[in-house]
């Protein structure tokens, strides 16, 4: 693969383009999230989230689709509605490589479609397809039904949340996968009556390395790293046995979990949400994402209080939709995140919003809002928020922040840029706090990179490669370090959890070898620095500054129980440290063309 071919759909006209760019030009970004930023940079950076101009970017990478393990990602890159920022959302499954086998590498649409439409990918062409018949359905169910129209094929789709324009609507990929994609995504699809995206690709690689032996040492290497990681080994890697929920036992044992709309961080019951709860429970199957031996996908199922069959929950909707919201019932959680998928709702921002009504209502802001734990009228009021129903539904459907501004209690919303942080809580992490306060995206990281995971996993028995560091420069600088990495893995489109094993040496050796053109890892994070900068360059146009200040929760009020009792997040000494510490390169954007 030396170029990188883009479909340009304007919805506006009904006309679908193709561009080939070339690797010189695309060099200084990689390709998906990078890609996907400059591109944005370029034609869209001022847009209104939800206008006809705001490019929606999906982006494969160049090792997407090779056979190289853990290269399955796909990315979207728009201006968000809920933060008005640059956004990122991050999904892995199959859709990726499928896109790439269907001779497309990424998809850029604009405009406004005159009736709800699908495109169509398949033999290196998009199509925009009538989907008026499907307008209004659920998302899984869409997803069902385009399978049944197209057969073997790849869906991302809306819900009815994403059809009225509900700033916190997300994308199904296939019938789950919404773990990462956030930030109202689902909304910018609708905004454009776009139903949905089907991708079917030729069951053969259309990625073919340029030098086909350098190529599979390459991959070799990695997947030995792999099966020697304890974390990531198939058989036996505890994030491969126990899922994303081992995180409720590694944050859980050390006092690290957001109870209570983050109010606190210890929750002694907490392994009865955790992966080894899963597994003896409402757990049916392992899933995987193409070309990868990990399989950390869980499929859940129940048929007693509740009837579901779905992808997940991952961790991060288990702290948010349980924990966060004190519902401490996995078969419950797992219902929940089903009928987030259906309606199209993004799971973390529901579940977050929920804790922040739950707390207004303790403290008097609402009445007949929601207690902790009342699953039923959690129940409700998801579907009240994805129809937008007058009340509380409308209220809730922006997310946490603009929710608790209407109800008079803006100090409730746990959110940075307009989206609710997610994980864990800056008291106990540092490096958790300085990223949520400086990612251009908002408060919606996806960066494991903070000391206290670290500390947890080793203690549970993982050998992690990344030391627990303790200073504010040591905090600043390893944090800006990982989110270089990050930048690069998204950029590759290579799972973020394959840091844990293969370092950017091999990822970079296997990237030459499938360009036939000499490159190495400080090439590859240098363009990671430049992505860095390229978003903040985004953000610049927006009038949006380069880091953002933390809820006052996480600053001034004081954990008040468990092992890290008394700590507030001191964030300043690690934005002064930060700000010494981060590079400011001028990204090569003018080599990225202008579409519009
Ligand atoms: S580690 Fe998990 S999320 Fe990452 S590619 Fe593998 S199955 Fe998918």
């Amino acid at each position: 693969m030396t170029t990188y071919r883009l479909a340009f759909v304007d919805l506006s006209a009904n006309n679908v383009d193709y561009i080939t760019l070339s690797w010189d030009d695309v060099s200084g970004f990689i390709g998906g999230r990078g890609l996907g930023v400059a591109l944005v940079y370029r034609n869209s950076a001022s847009a209104d989230a939800l206008a006809g101009d705001n490019l929606l970017c999906v982006m494969t990478g160049p090792l997407t689709g090779s056979g190289f393990p853990m290269a399955n990602r796909l990315t979207f890159i728009f201006i968000s509605p809920m933060t008005n920022t640059i956004a990122w959302a991050n999904t892995g499954g199959y859709a990726g490589a499928e896109l790439r086998n269907a001779g497309v590498d990424g998809i850029v649409v604009k405009g406004v479609s005159e009736r709800p439409c699908y495109l169509y990918v398949s033999r290196g062409v998009v199509e925009v397809r009538d989907a008026s018949s499907l307008w209004g359905r659920g998302a899984v169910d869409a997803v069902m039904a385009f399978r049944h129209m197209h057969g073997d094929c790849r869906v991302l789709a809306i819900g009815p949340a994403g059809e009225r324009l509900v700033k916190i609507a997300t994308v199904v990929n296939d019938t789950g996968r919404s773990s990462g994609v956030r930030h109202g995504v689902g909304c910018v699809m609708g905004s454009k009556r776009l139903k949905a995206i089907v991708i079917r690709g030729s069951p053969r690689p259309e990625a073919k390395p340029a030098d086909a032996s350098r190529f599979i040492q390459r991959l070799k290497e990695a997947q030995s790293r792999i099966r020697a990681s304890h974390l990531l080994n198939h058989e036996n890697g505890l994030l491969a046995v126990y899922g994303t929920p081992i995180a409720v036992e590694a944050l859980g044992s050390n006092d690290a979990i957001p109870v209570k709309n983050y109010r606190e961080t210890t929750l002694p019951e907490y392994s009865r949400l955790g992966g080894r709860a899963m597994a003896e429970g409402v757990l049916i199957n392992r899933m995987t994402c193409s070309y990868c031996p990990v399989s950390c996908r869980r499929e859940t199922a129940s048929s007693q209080a509740y009837s579901f069959r779905v992808e997940g929950p991952d961790y991060a909707q288990i702290s948010s939709l349980g924990s966060n919201c004190m519902v401490m019932d996995l078969e419950a959680i797992s219902y929940m995140n089903y009928l987030c998928y259906e309606l199209g709702i993004d799971p973390i921002e529901a579940g977050n919003a929920l804790a922040m009504l739950a707390e207004a209502s303790e403290l008097g802001y609402v009445e007949e809002g929601l207690r902790w734990g009342d699953v039923e009228r959690m129940l409700g009021l998801l579907r009240a928020m994805a129809l937008r129903e007058e009340g509380l539904g409308e209220v809730l459907s922006y997310g946490a922040c603009r929710a608790a501004e209407d109800l008079g209690c803006p100090e409730l919303s746990m959110s940075v840029k307009g989206i609710t942080i997610q994980n864990t809580d800056p008291r106990v992490e540092p490096a958790w706090g300085l990223l949520n306060a400086v990612e251009s995206f908002g408060g919606a990281v996806h960066i494991w990179v903070y000391g206290q995971l670290i500390q947890s996993l080793a203690k549970l028995g993982v050998d992690v490669r990344i030391r627990d560091f303790n200073d504010a420069w040591e905090v600043a600088s390893e944090s800006y370090r990982k989110q270089v990495e990050v930048a690069v893995l998204d950029s590759l489109q290579v799972c973020a959890f394959s840091s844990y094993a293969i370092p950017l040496e091999t990822l970079a050796g296997a990237l030459e070898a499938m360009l036939g053109r000499k490159l190495d890892a400080g090439q590859l994070e240098y363009a990671g620095l430049s992505i860095l900068e390229a978003e903040k360059l985004v953000n610049e146009v927006r009038g949006i500054n380069w880091s953002s200040p933390l809820p006052r929760r996480f600053l001034e009020e004081e954990i008040p129980s468990g092992r890290h009792r008394g700590r507030v997040c001191e964030l300043n000494p690690l934005l002064r440290e930060y700000s010494g510490v981060a590079k400011h390169p001028t990204p090569p954007l003018e080599a990225i063309p202008k579409l519009l």
